[in-house]
């Protein structure tokens, strides 16, 4: 299969990421919280399509809703009823009037950054180092740089985060390190008035897992404010799998913008961005155009409605909680016995180890963290029936509502192996 697809398949997969370590696994189909490959090899499901499947698959919510839409159209180009319903939902959850639709994480902090461009008329954005939003040209800036190129911890460099990428683009962008309030002030200082806004995760997401610290949040909407600058959460991992309304109803700091994709549309593609009044008025009276052929599609709008309904509501966030709260558990106890500095960091349903004893509270930080029994674990984790994202000090686990007790007792009996062999 993998020969076969080399022949028409750039890299033999449709994504680059599809390819890490050691190759594409090419699935057959899925089921609840399984997956199948084409050689017949059964996998639980904690990969979840990078943070999307958070209704795990063939859920019968989503299968009826989706269903039903493909009988009805899936594509006109004119907004269907659903996108309403889906509008007022997620303004109830993340207090934000105003929301428009996308296809992927991507698209919708492209438009976060254009908005924070347009309505400020400024060029420059801050970004964290470390953070990931997607492939597009402003935000492929210090994304996962190595550790030989990231330049000074308090004036960190601008790395590209993949070819093509004009130093003219890069130049707009401020880095700064997460966690640090005084970076962000001596940024907006050194720039003053030619800030256009912040985009970051609130809890970091594609470096392990690294939670704001107090007041984190909240400062930098007042530093920016302060400056007439604007903030942007990129809550494309983070929205629905560490709760309801994301970090946004976690830490109780509402940005003027937030980016929704991945678990938002029960894994159909879908991405959403919702804003203050001020900004989302320049969508509504044109002066930026927020537009997609495939935007607010039927298809994606239906299934999201019934994802919003029927999966991740607060049934749904009760079994998330237990299945996390035994995965946490297990995992401490096999890193308790094992006598290893290790931590688990689990929120929501996402979770992960963080190899180290020492404290991870940005980029640098997490450079630091063994890269080798992160990979030791996707291995053994993949040998052993549990599907895990790779990179495995990047990525974490995502919890179904359709995982059982079982499926997280295996993954624990598997880290147990890795304990085994790091604790001698
Ligand atoms: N933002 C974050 C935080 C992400 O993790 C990702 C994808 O991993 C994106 C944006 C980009 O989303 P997409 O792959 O749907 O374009």
């Amino acid at each position: 299969m993998i020969a076969d697809a080399a022949r028409s398949l750039a890299g033999g997969a449709t994504s680059n990421w599809q390819i890490a370590q050691p190759q594409a696994v090419w699935m057959s189909h899925g089921q609840g919280s399984h997956v199948f490959d084409v050689d017949g090899n059964e996998y639980v499901d904690m990969h979840g399509g990078y943070g999307a499947a958070i209704a795990g698959h063939g859920h019968p919510a989503i299968v009826e809703a989706v269903s039903r839409q493909v009988a009805r159209g899936t594509h006109f180009a004119q907004p269907t009823e659903d996108a309403i319903w889906v509008a007022e939902e997620l303004k109830r959850r993340f207090g934000l009037p105003l929301w428009r639709f996308a296809n992927s994480g991507t698209e919708a902090t492209m438009d976060a950054i254009h908005l924070m461009r347009a309505l400020t008329e400024r060029d420059l954005v801050i970004k964290v180092e470390g953070c990931y939003h997607g492939h597009h040209d402003s935000v492929q800036v210090s994304v996962l740089p190595e550790p030989e190129d990231v330049g000074p911890a308090d004036a960190p460099h601008n790395v590209p985060g993949n070819s093509g990428i004009p130093g003219a683009i890069m130049d707009l962008i401020v880095v700064v390190p997460f966690n640090d309030l005084g970076a962000v002030e001596r940024a907006l200082a050194t720039h003053r008035g030619r800030i256009a806004g912040m985009i970051l995760e609130p809890i970091m997401m594609n470096a392990g897992i690294i939670p704001p610290e107090d007041g984190y949040l909240a400062g930098l909407k007042e530093l920016l404010h302060a400056e007439g600058a604007y903030l942007t959460f990129d809550e494309v991992k983070t929205g629905f799998t560490t709760g309801p309304a994301g970090a946004t109803g976690r830490y109780g700091v509402t940005p003027d913008i937030v980016c929704l994709a991945k678990a938002l549309g029960g894994g159909i593609s879908v991405a959403a961005i919702g804003g203050i009044e001020e900004v989302m008025s320049a969508i509504a009276d044109g002066r930026y155009e927020q537009v997609g052929t495939f935007n607010g599609n039927p298809l994606a709008m239906a299934a999201t409605r019934a994802n919003l309904t029927h999966v991740i509501n607060s049934a749904g966030y009760a079994r998330l909680d237990a299945l996390a709260t035994l995965a946490k558990k297990g995992f401490e106890r096999h890193i308790a016995a094992a006598g290893l500095p290790w931590r688990v960091v689990s929120v929501g349903a996402k979770g992960c180890v963080a190899f180290t004893g020492s404290p991870v509270r940005n980029y640098r930080d997490f450079l630091e963290v063994d890269d080798r029994w992160g990979n030791l674990h996707w291995l053994l984790q993949h040998n052993g029936g549990v599907f895990l994202p790779p990179w495995g000090k990047v990525e974490q686990w995502l919890l179904s509502v359709q995982h059982t007790d079982a499926d997280v007792e295996l993954l624990i009996a598997n880290f147990g192996k890795l304990t085994e062999v790091a604790g001698h």
